[in-house]
């Protein structure tokens, strides 16, 4: 498609978007020479319909934000109908019908422990990030309302992430996102992460996750009473390269949080709504946090918002007399009704559509097609938690043998994948597949023969 002096109408769109853009996550620099910027007229289904004509494989739902496609039409009605009821009304005083819903839906699908009280109350905020940060602060001020002056730490997990804001950057471990803005950050604990790709030859996951959690005891042990809360990404860290872990290691961090008197945070922001093959990842635990944090695929992909789970313990702690000790944080658009509207929407569908049994099936064809990648050259490990797969790249598929991070294999794949038509976007070497719900099987072969493809053109660039 040719616009005026021969300038294809995507590359008039790429200029003008530099002209006035700075895009989240991007080295600047890199644009337009060593990465292609992407321009997208369209959604559907699995596929974003670019502005140069060809269309492309939405492989991870949009930052993992995407459940059942783009320009969802039930989620778009939903979101229509309500904008023409109540776009928004401020939240403190007042209530309105989609945020009491939607909490009360959430409740009740929410993780259950036999024993335990089940989570009771629902705080609103509007991207995970944020969800993340009133997490920690319910946690630290429960403690402060009950005179604990001395519990101000938090204890959070080797190679985990849970946000931007400096709150949540504090309490992650991901050097690229964090180092930079260390000065900043409240000092947190690190406990060993669980992460199975880290066994020694003929260690099992198993063994890893209690090895872990021997370590989570020392760091509970050492600071006994200085801490308020654990907070964790349960069964895949997922920004730290999609690793995952054994379910045993949530059932231990449960014990060690409950001997030690300390909250346990849940951050199910990237892993809820069904995406490892269960509704929420802790299910496959058994057991219940006491705080969980929702965000990302919450409205199915289609508007910010977050929602924080707490139990009636710590909502009680808050009830007083005096302002001081209650939870004054609040966000302008808290609770904002658009996008409870598309979380209810996104809730129907789970139901109507039996999504999370599907996802049982569809994961069992991601597995069919990613057996034959796992045997590659240069893949070291090939991993599955339900609707995630992800290969991890090494020289000769050797664990000891990373790829030089200046060879930039996961850039070179990245642009590879973009030329076939398929949206990837790795994170360093880690090529993984996270794609909307509804991605068929047909799409599922194009996914595999391109990341089959994209791996062999990197490594030959690079000349690795
Ligand atoms: C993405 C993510 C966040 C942050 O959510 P934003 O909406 O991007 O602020 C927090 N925790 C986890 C586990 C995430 O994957």
């Amino acid at each position: 498609m040719l616009a005026e002096g021969g300038v294809s109408e995507a590359d008039a769109w790429r200029a003008r978007d530099l002209a006035v853009l700075w895009h989240p996550c991007t080295q600047m620099r890199e644009h337009p020479d060593t990465l292609p910027l992407l321009p997208i007229a369209s959604g559907q289904g699995p596929w974003l319909l670019g502005r140069d004509g060809h269309r492309y494989l939405d492989a991870i739902s949009s930052w993992w934000t995407n459940l059942f496609g783009h320009a969802e039409p039930r989620i778009a009605a939903a979101i229509a109908a309500q904008a023409q009821t109540l776009e928004h009304v401020i939240l403190a005083g007042c209530s309105h019908a989609p945020a009491v819903e939607l909490a009360e839906r959430l409740l009740a699908l929410a993780p259950r422990e036999p024993g335990r009280a089940p989570l009771a109350k629902v705080f609103y905020a509007d991207n995970g990030s944020a969800g993340v940060e009133v997490a920690l602060k319910m946690a630290f001020h429960w403690f402060r309302n009950r005179g604990e002056l001395q519990r101000t730490k938090f204890v959070a997990l080797d190679n985990g992430y849970h946000g931007e804001t400096l709150g949540a950057l504090a309490v992650g471990d991901i050097p690229l996102y964090r180092r930079v803005y260390a000065p900043l950050l409240a000092e947190a604990l690190f406990a060993p992460s669980p992460d199975a790709y880290l066994c020694e030859p003929g260690e099992s996951a198993e063994q890893r996750a209690q090895c872990a959690a021997d370590g989570l005891r020392a760091v509970l042990e050492r600071h006994a009473g200085e801490v308020c809360a654990l907070i964790l990404e349960p069964r895949v860290q997922c920004a730290g390269g999609m690793r995952m872990h054994d379910a045993s290691y949530l059932r231990r961090a449960r014990a060690l949080c409950d001997e030690f008197g300390v909250f346990l945070i849940a951050d199910e922001i990237a892993v809820g709504f069904g995406r490892t093959g269960t509704m929420f990842a802790f299910e496959q635990a058994g057991v219940a946090p006491d705080l969980m944090c929702l965000s990302k695929g919450l409205t199915g992909g289609a508007l910010p918002l977050a929602a924080v789970l707490a139990t009636q313990t710590i909502y009680d702690g808050f009830l007083d007399d005096s302002r001081e000790r209650a939870f004054l944080h609040s966000h302008s658009y808290t609770g904002n009704p658009l996008a409870c509207a598309a979380a209810l929407a996104t809730l129907g569908i789970f139901a109507s559509d039996d999504a999370v049994a599907r996802n049982r099936a569809t994961a069992a064809r991601m597995a069919q097609h990613a057996a034959p990648l796992a045997e590659h050259a240069h893949v070291a490990d090939a991993r599955q938690a339900g609707m995630i797969v992800a290969f991890e790249l090494t020289q000769g598929g050797d664990k000891r043998t990373p790829f030089d991070p200046a060879a930039r294999i996961g850039l070179r794949a990245y642009r590879a994948a973009l030329q076939r038509g398929v949206l990837l976007r790795p994170l360093g070497d880690v090529l993984y597949w996270m794609p909307p719900y509804c991605i068929d099987d047909e799409a599922l072969a194009l996914l595999a023969r391109t990341t089959r493809e994209a791996i062999d053109h990197a490594v030959a660039e690079a000349g690795a």
